[in-house]
Protein backbone atom coordinates (compact mmCIF):
# COMPACT_ATOMS: atom_id res chain seq x y z
CA UNK A 1 0.00 0.00 0.00
CA UNK A 2 1.49 3.26 -0.94
CA UNK A 3 0.01 7.04 -0.41
CA UNK A 4 1.88 10.32 -0.41
CA UNK A 5 -0.28 11.44 2.27
CA UNK A 6 -1.25 14.51 0.49
CA UNK A 7 -4.75 14.66 -0.78
CA UNK A 8 -5.90 17.42 -2.54
CA UNK A 9 -8.86 19.43 -1.30
CA UNK A 10 -11.42 20.34 -3.66
CA UNK A 11 -10.20 23.26 -5.90
CA UNK A 12 -6.49 22.62 -4.33
CA UNK A 13 -3.54 23.28 -6.75
CA UNK A 14 -0.89 20.14 -7.26
CA UNK A 15 2.79 20.63 -6.21
CA UNK A 16 5.49 19.02 -8.15
CA UNK A 17 6.54 17.07 -4.96
CA UNK A 18 3.80 15.62 -3.12
CA UNK A 19 4.24 14.45 0.03
CA UNK A 20 4.08 14.59 3.77
CA UNK A 21 6.17 15.67 6.92
CA UNK A 22 4.91 12.45 8.58
CA UNK A 23 6.82 9.66 6.35
CA UNK A 24 6.35 5.70 7.47
CA UNK A 25 7.48 3.04 5.67
CA UNK A 26 6.81 0.13 7.56
CA UNK A 27 7.22 -3.51 6.74
CA UNK A 28 5.43 -6.34 7.85
CA UNK A 29 7.26 -9.34 7.50
CA UNK A 30 4.73 -11.80 8.89
CA UNK A 31 2.36 -10.88 6.12
CA UNK A 32 4.75 -9.93 3.97
CA UNK A 33 2.83 -6.62 3.52
CA UNK A 34 4.24 -3.30 3.14
CA UNK A 35 2.72 0.61 4.07
CA UNK A 36 4.60 3.12 2.72
CA UNK A 37 3.41 6.91 3.28
CA UNK A 38 4.19 10.09 3.14
CA UNK A 39 7.01 9.82 0.23
CA UNK A 40 7.29 9.69 -3.02
CA UNK A 41 11.23 9.14 -3.42
CA UNK A 42 11.39 6.44 -5.25
CA UNK A 43 13.37 4.26 -2.92
CA UNK A 44 10.18 4.41 -0.79
CA UNK A 45 7.22 4.47 -3.71
CA UNK A 46 8.33 1.88 -6.28
CA UNK A 47 7.24 -0.72 -3.92
CA UNK A 48 8.63 -3.81 -6.07
CA UNK A 49 12.34 -2.65 -5.15
CA UNK A 50 13.62 -2.52 -2.10
CA UNK A 51 10.42 -2.74 0.29
CA UNK A 52 9.50 -5.94 -1.30
CA UNK A 53 12.63 -7.29 -3.55
CA UNK A 54 14.95 -6.45 -0.62
CA UNK A 55 13.33 -6.62 2.85
CA UNK A 56 10.35 -8.94 2.40
CA UNK A 57 12.13 -10.99 -0.16
CA UNK A 58 15.02 -11.52 2.11
CA UNK A 59 12.50 -13.15 4.89
CA UNK A 60 10.71 -15.22 1.81
CA UNK A 61 14.48 -16.39 1.34
CA UNK A 62 15.38 -17.21 4.61
CA UNK A 63 12.33 -19.35 4.77
CA UNK A 64 12.24 -21.04 1.52
CA UNK A 65 16.08 -21.47 1.21
CA UNK A 66 17.66 -18.72 -1.83
CA UNK A 67 18.85 -15.17 -1.07
CA UNK A 68 17.56 -11.60 -2.05
CA UNK A 69 20.73 -9.85 -2.35
CA UNK A 70 21.41 -6.46 -2.95
CA UNK A 71 23.50 -6.99 -5.94
CA UNK A 72 23.93 -6.30 -9.41
CA UNK A 73 24.20 -9.32 -12.28
CA UNK A 74 26.47 -9.11 -15.03
CA UNK A 75 27.74 -11.53 -17.49
CA UNK A 76 31.40 -11.41 -19.34
CA UNK A 77 32.12 -12.97 -23.13
CA UNK A 78 35.65 -13.40 -23.70
CA UNK A 79 36.65 -13.14 -27.77
CA UNK A 80 36.24 -16.93 -27.82
CA UNK A 81 32.55 -16.73 -26.88
CA UNK A 82 33.02 -18.22 -23.66
CA UNK A 83 30.35 -16.68 -20.87
CA UNK A 84 31.02 -16.38 -17.25
CA UNK A 85 28.48 -14.55 -15.11
CA UNK A 86 29.45 -12.65 -11.82
CA UNK A 87 27.12 -11.07 -8.89
CA UNK A 88 28.34 -7.61 -7.00
CA UNK A 89 27.02 -6.60 -3.91
CA UNK A 90 27.91 -2.43 -3.77
CA UNK A 91 25.95 -0.13 -1.52
CA UNK A 92 24.35 2.58 -2.69
CA UNK A 93 26.46 5.35 -4.75
CA UNK A 94 29.24 2.88 -4.75
CA UNK A 95 29.01 1.98 -8.90
CA UNK A 96 26.11 -1.02 -9.20
CA UNK A 97 24.90 0.71 -12.35
CA UNK A 98 28.05 1.60 -13.82
CA UNK A 99 29.72 -1.67 -13.25
CA UNK A 100 26.32 -3.92 -14.73
CA UNK A 101 26.77 -1.22 -17.97
CA UNK A 102 30.97 -1.37 -18.51
CA UNK A 103 31.78 -1.26 -22.40
CA UNK A 104 35.38 -3.14 -22.23
CA UNK A 105 38.17 -0.45 -22.73
CA UNK A 106 41.09 -0.43 -25.46
CA UNK A 107 42.76 -3.69 -25.38
CA UNK A 108 39.90 -5.81 -24.67
CA UNK A 109 38.56 -6.12 -28.29
CA UNK A 110 36.22 -8.43 -29.19
CA UNK A 111 35.24 -9.06 -25.19
CA UNK A 112 31.55 -8.13 -24.29
CA UNK A 113 30.03 -7.53 -20.95
CA UNK A 114 25.90 -8.61 -21.07
CA UNK A 115 24.11 -6.70 -18.16
CA UNK A 116 21.21 -9.23 -16.23
CA UNK A 117 20.59 -6.60 -13.51
CA UNK A 118 21.78 -3.57 -11.54
CA UNK A 119 20.55 -3.45 -8.52
CA UNK A 120 19.36 -6.54 -7.09
CA UNK A 121 19.74 -10.74 -7.44
CA UNK A 122 17.10 -13.55 -5.83
CA UNK A 123 19.48 -16.30 -5.99
CA UNK A 124 19.23 -20.15 -5.00
CA UNK A 125 20.93 -23.27 -6.08
CA UNK A 126 19.64 -25.15 -9.16
CA UNK A 127 19.07 -29.04 -9.05
CA UNK A 128 22.55 -29.29 -9.90
CA UNK A 129 24.27 -27.31 -7.01
CA UNK A 130 25.11 -24.85 -8.80
CA UNK A 131 23.84 -20.60 -7.78
CA UNK A 132 21.27 -19.37 -10.33
CA UNK A 133 20.22 -15.42 -10.42
CA UNK A 134 17.54 -13.91 -11.59
CA UNK A 135 17.07 -9.82 -12.18
CA UNK A 136 13.52 -9.82 -10.27
CA UNK A 137 12.73 -6.23 -11.45
CA UNK A 138 12.51 -4.21 -14.79
CA UNK A 139 14.13 -1.21 -15.53
CA UNK A 140 16.96 0.75 -13.80
CA UNK A 141 16.51 3.25 -10.79
CA UNK A 142 19.71 5.22 -10.82
CA UNK A 143 21.24 8.28 -10.16
CA UNK A 144 21.65 10.96 -12.87
CA UNK A 145 24.62 13.05 -11.71
CA UNK A 146 28.08 11.85 -13.04
CA UNK A 147 25.82 9.64 -16.02
CA UNK A 148 26.84 10.92 -19.16
CA UNK A 149 28.12 9.01 -22.48
CA UNK A 150 31.73 9.08 -21.36
CA UNK A 151 31.25 6.98 -17.98
CA UNK A 152 27.91 5.01 -19.15
CA UNK A 153 27.08 5.30 -22.99
CA UNK A 154 24.97 2.24 -22.22
CA UNK A 155 22.67 4.43 -19.73
CA UNK A 156 22.26 7.27 -21.70
CA UNK A 157 21.01 4.90 -24.28
CA UNK A 158 18.48 3.36 -22.18
CA UNK A 159 17.19 6.18 -20.71
CA UNK A 160 16.74 8.01 -24.02
CA UNK A 161 13.20 7.51 -24.59
CA UNK A 162 10.25 5.88 -22.22
CA UNK A 163 12.11 7.24 -18.95
CA UNK A 164 10.98 8.87 -16.10
CA UNK A 165 13.28 11.80 -14.21
CA UNK A 166 13.46 13.16 -10.72
CA UNK A 167 14.51 16.33 -9.28
CA UNK A 168 16.94 16.78 -12.82
CA UNK A 169 17.01 19.89 -14.60
CA UNK A 170 14.78 20.86 -17.12
CA UNK A 171 16.89 22.59 -20.36
CA UNK A 172 14.25 25.36 -22.48
CA UNK A 173 13.81 22.57 -24.98
CA UNK A 174 12.20 20.05 -23.24
CA UNK A 175 14.86 18.41 -22.15
CA UNK A 176 17.10 17.14 -19.53
CA UNK A 177 20.35 17.96 -17.81
CA UNK A 178 22.07 17.35 -14.60
CA UNK A 179 25.53 17.77 -13.34
CA UNK A 180 28.21 15.54 -15.02
CA UNK A 181 25.81 14.54 -18.35
CA UNK A 182 28.08 17.02 -20.38
CA UNK A 183 31.36 19.29 -20.35
CA UNK A 184 29.60 22.11 -21.36
CA UNK A 185 26.61 23.17 -19.13
CA UNK A 186 23.49 24.68 -20.77
CA UNK A 187 23.48 28.02 -21.22
CA UNK A 188 20.39 28.43 -18.78
CA UNK A 189 17.66 25.71 -17.60
CA UNK A 190 15.41 25.44 -14.51
CA UNK A 191 16.70 23.67 -11.68
CA UNK A 192 15.52 20.79 -9.64
CA UNK A 193 13.73 22.95 -7.55
CA UNK A 194 12.30 24.93 -10.32
CA UNK A 195 14.37 28.26 -10.49
CA UNK A 196 15.96 29.56 -12.86
CA UNK A 197 19.88 28.41 -13.36
CA UNK A 198 22.77 29.51 -15.39
CA UNK A 199 26.74 28.80 -15.35
CA UNK A 200 26.80 32.54 -13.98
CA UNK A 201 24.42 31.77 -11.14
CA UNK A 202 25.90 28.54 -9.91
CA UNK A 203 29.26 29.96 -9.94
CA UNK A 204 28.40 32.34 -6.94
CA UNK A 205 25.87 30.69 -5.65
CA UNK A 206 27.31 26.84 -5.77
CA UNK A 207 23.55 25.87 -6.53
CA UNK A 208 23.46 22.78 -8.31
CA UNK A 209 20.76 22.69 -11.24
CA UNK A 210 20.25 18.58 -10.49
CA UNK A 211 19.73 17.52 -7.19
CA UNK A 212 22.69 14.63 -5.94
CA UNK A 213 20.37 12.15 -5.64
CA UNK A 214 18.00 12.82 -8.48
CA UNK A 215 17.57 9.96 -10.54
CA UNK A 216 16.31 8.36 -13.77
CA UNK A 217 13.38 5.77 -14.21
CA UNK A 218 14.16 3.51 -17.46
CA UNK A 219 13.19 0.13 -19.24
CA UNK A 220 15.53 -2.28 -18.94
CA UNK A 221 14.97 -3.87 -22.29
CA UNK A 222 16.42 -0.58 -23.45
CA UNK A 223 19.53 -0.67 -22.54
CA UNK A 224 22.06 -2.23 -25.43
CA UNK A 225 23.66 -4.26 -23.24
CA UNK A 226 20.80 -6.34 -21.94
CA UNK A 227 21.46 -10.06 -21.73
CA UNK A 228 19.83 -12.44 -24.14
CA UNK A 229 18.82 -14.32 -20.99
CA UNK A 230 17.70 -11.43 -18.25
CA UNK A 231 14.03 -12.69 -18.18
CA UNK A 232 14.98 -16.25 -18.23
CA UNK A 233 13.32 -17.70 -15.56
CA UNK A 234 15.55 -20.43 -14.26
CA UNK A 235 18.32 -17.64 -14.02
CA UNK A 236 22.07 -17.54 -14.77
CA UNK A 237 25.02 -19.27 -13.14
CA UNK A 238 27.12 -17.36 -11.00
CA UNK A 239 30.49 -17.96 -10.89
CA UNK A 240 31.92 -14.98 -8.52
CA UNK A 241 30.23 -13.12 -5.98
CA UNK A 242 31.98 -9.38 -5.10
CA UNK A 243 31.75 -7.36 -2.61
CA UNK A 244 33.25 -3.63 -2.62
CA UNK A 245 32.56 -0.37 -0.87
CA UNK A 246 34.00 3.09 -1.46
CA UNK A 247 37.03 3.28 0.82
CA UNK A 248 39.62 6.47 0.03
CA UNK A 249 42.55 3.87 2.30
CA UNK A 250 43.11 0.46 3.52
CA UNK A 251 41.51 -1.61 0.96
CA UNK A 252 43.24 -2.52 -2.07
CA UNK A 253 41.82 -2.54 -5.85
CA UNK A 254 40.86 -6.20 -5.46
CA UNK A 255 41.31 -9.07 -3.32
CA UNK A 256 40.32 -12.83 -3.67
CA UNK A 257 38.62 -14.79 0.06
CA UNK A 258 40.41 -17.82 0.69
CA UNK A 259 37.04 -19.62 0.50
CA UNK A 260 33.75 -19.29 1.86
CA UNK A 261 33.15 -18.73 5.61
CA UNK A 262 36.33 -16.00 4.87
CA UNK A 263 34.64 -14.44 2.06
CA UNK A 264 31.61 -14.27 4.27
CA UNK A 265 33.23 -12.57 6.73
CA UNK A 266 34.73 -10.16 4.12
CA UNK A 267 31.23 -9.33 2.95
CA UNK A 268 30.04 -9.24 6.86
CA UNK A 269 32.55 -6.31 7.48
CA UNK A 270 32.36 -4.51 4.61
CA UNK A 271 32.33 -0.99 4.92
CA UNK A 272 31.97 2.17 2.82
CA UNK A 273 32.36 6.01 2.91
CA UNK A 274 29.24 7.92 3.01
CA UNK A 275 27.13 9.86 -0.11
CA UNK A 276 24.38 11.48 -0.41
CA UNK A 277 22.00 8.50 -1.27
CA UNK A 278 22.58 7.21 2.32
CA UNK A 279 22.12 8.83 5.78
CA UNK A 280 24.85 10.10 8.43
CA UNK A 281 28.13 12.44 7.68
CA UNK A 282 29.38 12.62 3.93
CA UNK A 283 33.00 10.63 4.43
CA UNK A 284 33.17 8.78 7.30
CA UNK A 285 33.12 4.64 7.08
CA UNK A 286 29.84 3.37 7.71
CA UNK A 287 29.91 -0.83 8.42
CA UNK A 288 27.55 -1.63 5.91
CA UNK A 289 27.03 -5.76 5.84
CA UNK A 290 26.49 -7.23 2.02
CA UNK A 291 25.43 -3.70 1.15
CA UNK A 292 22.18 -5.14 2.79
CA UNK A 293 22.37 -2.81 6.17
CA UNK A 294 19.26 -0.58 4.83
CA UNK A 295 17.61 -3.09 2.89
CA UNK A 296 18.27 -6.93 5.46
CA UNK A 297 14.47 -7.65 6.38
CA UNK A 298 15.59 -9.88 9.87
CA UNK A 299 18.53 -9.45 12.26
CA UNK A 300 21.79 -9.44 10.77
CA UNK A 301 23.28 -12.18 12.80
CA UNK A 302 20.55 -14.40 10.90
CA UNK A 303 21.43 -13.35 8.04
CA UNK A 304 25.09 -14.19 8.49
CA UNK A 305 24.18 -17.50 9.46
CA UNK A 306 22.15 -17.82 6.26
CA UNK A 307 24.64 -17.01 3.90
CA UNK A 308 27.48 -19.81 5.71
CA UNK A 309 24.49 -22.07 5.35
CA UNK A 310 23.53 -21.67 1.15
CA UNK A 311 26.83 -23.63 0.43
CA UNK A 312 26.30 -26.39 1.88
CA UNK A 313 23.77 -27.10 -0.87
CA UNK A 314 26.30 -25.93 -3.63
CA UNK A 315 28.27 -28.40 -5.55
CA UNK A 316 30.35 -25.81 -6.54
CA UNK A 317 31.01 -22.98 -4.78
CA UNK A 318 31.33 -19.20 -5.91
CA UNK A 319 34.49 -17.68 -5.78
CA UNK A 320 34.22 -13.76 -3.41
CA UNK A 321 36.23 -10.87 -4.02
CA UNK A 322 36.27 -7.91 -2.66
CA UNK A 323 36.84 -4.83 -4.92
CA UNK A 324 37.61 -0.98 -3.97
CA UNK A 325 37.63 1.26 -7.11
CA UNK A 326 38.15 4.28 -4.68
CA UNK A 327 41.19 4.19 -3.22
CA UNK A 328 43.02 7.77 -3.04
CA UNK A 329 46.46 9.18 -2.59
CA UNK A 330 48.10 11.13 -0.69
CA UNK A 331 46.70 14.46 -2.78
CA UNK A 332 43.57 12.90 -2.59
CA UNK A 333 43.22 11.98 -5.93
CA UNK A 334 41.75 8.17 -7.14
CA UNK A 335 44.07 6.28 -7.70
CA UNK A 336 42.73 4.28 -10.17
CA UNK A 337 41.05 5.67 -13.65
CA UNK A 338 37.77 2.94 -12.72
CA UNK A 339 34.87 2.67 -15.07
CA UNK A 340 35.80 0.91 -17.98
CA UNK A 341 39.32 -0.09 -16.89
CA UNK A 342 37.06 -2.15 -13.79
CA UNK A 343 37.28 -4.57 -16.77
CA UNK A 344 41.43 -5.49 -16.03
CA UNK A 345 39.88 -6.60 -12.56
CA UNK A 346 36.66 -8.28 -13.89
CA UNK A 347 39.06 -10.55 -16.23
CA UNK A 348 41.09 -11.39 -13.57
CA UNK A 349 38.46 -12.60 -11.37
CA UNK A 350 36.90 -14.55 -14.09
CA UNK A 351 40.17 -15.89 -14.63
CA UNK A 352 40.52 -17.01 -11.11
CA UNK A 353 37.25 -18.64 -10.80
CA UNK A 354 38.32 -21.18 -14.45
CA UNK A 355 41.74 -21.76 -12.36
CA UNK A 356 43.78 -19.86 -15.12
CA UNK A 357 45.23 -16.44 -13.22
CA UNK A 358 47.86 -16.89 -10.96
CA UNK A 359 47.67 -14.67 -7.26
CA UNK A 360 49.86 -14.19 -4.19
CA UNK A 361 48.78 -14.76 -0.58
CA UNK A 362 48.52 -12.03 1.59
CA UNK A 363 47.26 -12.03 5.41
CA UNK A 364 43.56 -10.69 3.94
CA UNK A 365 43.27 -12.99 0.74
CA UNK A 366 44.74 -13.69 -2.78
CA UNK A 367 45.99 -11.06 -4.93
CA UNK A 368 47.32 -10.25 -7.93
CA UNK A 369 50.39 -9.62 -9.13
CA UNK A 370 51.25 -7.18 -11.84
CA UNK A 371 51.82 -9.57 -14.15
CA UNK A 372 48.87 -11.24 -13.59
CA UNK A 373 46.61 -8.30 -14.70
CA UNK A 374 46.02 -7.51 -18.62
CA UNK A 375 47.19 -3.90 -19.00
CA UNK A 376 47.58 -4.17 -22.80
CA UNK A 377 45.77 -0.40 -23.89
CA UNK A 378 46.56 1.28 -20.76
CA UNK A 379 49.64 2.75 -19.02
CA UNK A 380 49.96 2.36 -15.42
CA UNK A 381 53.18 1.73 -13.78
CA UNK A 382 54.09 -1.21 -11.63
CA UNK A 383 54.97 1.11 -8.64
CA UNK A 384 51.60 2.53 -9.09
CA UNK A 385 49.61 -0.42 -8.77
CA UNK A 386 51.66 -1.82 -6.18
CA UNK A 387 50.68 1.51 -4.58
CA UNK A 388 46.60 0.56 -4.96
CA UNK A 389 46.87 -3.35 -3.89
CA UNK A 390 48.98 -2.14 -1.17
CA UNK A 391 48.33 -3.87 2.66
CA UNK A 392 49.10 -1.20 5.34
CA UNK A 393 49.01 -3.62 8.23
CA UNK A 394 48.61 -0.81 10.66
CA UNK A 395 45.27 0.32 9.04
CA UNK A 396 44.53 -3.05 8.70
CA UNK A 397 44.77 -3.11 12.82
CA UNK A 398 42.30 -0.53 13.21
CA UNK A 399 40.21 -2.04 10.32
CA UNK A 400 39.61 -5.07 12.73
CA UNK A 401 38.99 -3.31 15.88
CA UNK A 402 36.13 -1.80 13.92
CA UNK A 403 34.95 -5.30 12.82
CA UNK A 404 34.51 -5.95 16.36
CA UNK A 405 32.64 -2.96 16.88
CA UNK A 406 29.88 -4.12 14.60
CA UNK A 407 30.16 -7.93 15.58
CA UNK A 408 29.78 -6.51 19.79
CA UNK A 409 26.69 -4.68 18.32
CA UNK A 410 25.12 -8.13 16.60
CA UNK A 411 26.55 -10.25 19.55
CA UNK A 412 23.55 -12.15 20.20
CA UNK A 413 23.14 -13.76 16.90
CA UNK A 414 26.37 -14.04 15.44
CA UNK A 415 27.41 -17.02 13.88
CA UNK A 416 30.81 -18.66 15.66
CA UNK A 417 31.98 -18.38 11.97
CA UNK A 418 32.30 -15.29 12.17
CA UNK A 419 34.55 -14.92 15.21
CA UNK A 420 36.67 -17.56 14.08
CA UNK A 421 36.97 -15.72 10.85
CA UNK A 422 38.10 -12.62 12.92
CA UNK A 423 40.74 -14.22 15.54
CA UNK A 424 42.19 -16.16 11.87
CA UNK A 425 42.67 -12.63 10.48
CA UNK A 426 43.92 -11.16 13.65
CA UNK A 427 46.38 -13.95 13.65
CA UNK A 428 47.65 -13.48 10.30
CA UNK A 429 48.04 -9.88 10.82
P1 LIG B 1 24.96 2.51 -7.71
O1 LIG B 1 24.08 3.41 -6.88
O2 LIG B 1 25.66 1.49 -6.84
O3 LIG B 1 24.26 1.89 -8.87
O4 LIG B 1 26.15 3.43 -8.29
P2 LIG B 1 26.27 4.15 -9.72
O5 LIG B 1 26.75 3.19 -10.78
O6 LIG B 1 25.05 4.92 -10.00
O7 LIG B 1 27.49 5.13 -9.41
C1 LIG B 1 27.46 6.01 -8.30
C2 LIG B 1 28.55 7.06 -8.44
O8 LIG B 1 29.83 6.44 -8.46
C3 LIG B 1 28.45 7.84 -9.75
O9 LIG B 1 28.77 9.20 -9.47
C4 LIG B 1 29.51 7.22 -10.63
O10 LIG B 1 30.01 8.14 -11.58
C5 LIG B 1 30.57 6.81 -9.63
N1 LIG B 1 31.35 5.65 -10.09
C6 LIG B 1 30.86 4.49 -10.61
N2 LIG B 1 31.86 3.64 -10.94
C7 LIG B 1 33.02 4.30 -10.64
C8 LIG B 1 34.41 3.95 -10.76
O11 LIG B 1 34.79 2.87 -11.23
N3 LIG B 1 35.31 4.88 -10.32
C9 LIG B 1 34.91 6.08 -9.80
N4 LIG B 1 35.86 6.93 -9.37
N5 LIG B 1 33.62 6.45 -9.68
C10 LIG B 1 32.69 5.56 -10.09
MN1 LIG C 1 22.23 1.83 -9.32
Amino acid sequence: MHSVGAPLAPGQKDVPWPCNKEKYIVHFPETREIWSYGSGYGGNALLGKKCFGLRIASNIARDEGWMAEHMLILGVENPSGEKTYVAAAFPSACGKTNFAMLIPPKGFEGWKVWTVGDDIAWIRPDERGLLRAINPEAGFFGVAPGTSVKTNRNAMATLSKNSIFTNVALTPDGGVWWEGMTDEPPAECLDWKGQKWTPAIAKETGAKAAHPNARFTAPASQCPTIDPAWEDPSGVPISAIIFGGRRATTMPLVFQAFNWSSGVYIGATMGSETTAAAAGAVGTVRRDPMAMLPFCGYHMGDYFRHWIKMQRSLTLTPRIFHVNWFRKDADGKFMWPGFAENMRVLKWIVDRTKGRALAQETPVGWMPRYEDMEWSGMELSKEKFEELQKFDREAWRREVIEHEELFIGLHDHLPKEMVYERELLICRL
